[in-house]
């Protein structure tokens, strides 16, 4: 007598196949999105954000910041702001006068 499988069993051996596809799928798509950041960060470090071209970084006060040699935007990474935005009156002229030409 040949054993068939019924069809509850054959329901849940191909649930089980799509699942391990799935699994597999997502991971795929995990490590291209790890890739493409990787990538893109690769791109655009260092590049203004709005022109393209390259940031030069200067060191003040415990904040670098970044001026665009293009478009001359000037830039501030994570927290930036905060340590900028404490700076004496004198401090943020002396800050703007660095960046005067
Ligand atoms: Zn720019």
């Amino acid at each position: 007598m040949v054993w068939k499988p019924s069809e509850r069993e054959e329901e849940f051996f191909a649930r089980m196949e799509f699942e391990k596809k799935k699994k597999q799928e997502e991971e795929k798509q995990k490590k291209l999105a790890e890739a493409e950041k990787k990538k893109l960060k690769e791109l655009h470090y260092m590049k203004c954000p709005k022109c393209g071209m390259e940031l030069i970084e200067i060191d003040y006060k415990s904040a670098k910041i970044d001026k665009c040699s293009g478009c001359e935007g000037i830039w501030l990474d994570a927290g930036e702001l905060e340590t900028v935005s404490q700076l004496e009156k004198t401090g943020l002229d002396k800050l703007f006068s660095v960046f005067k030409k």
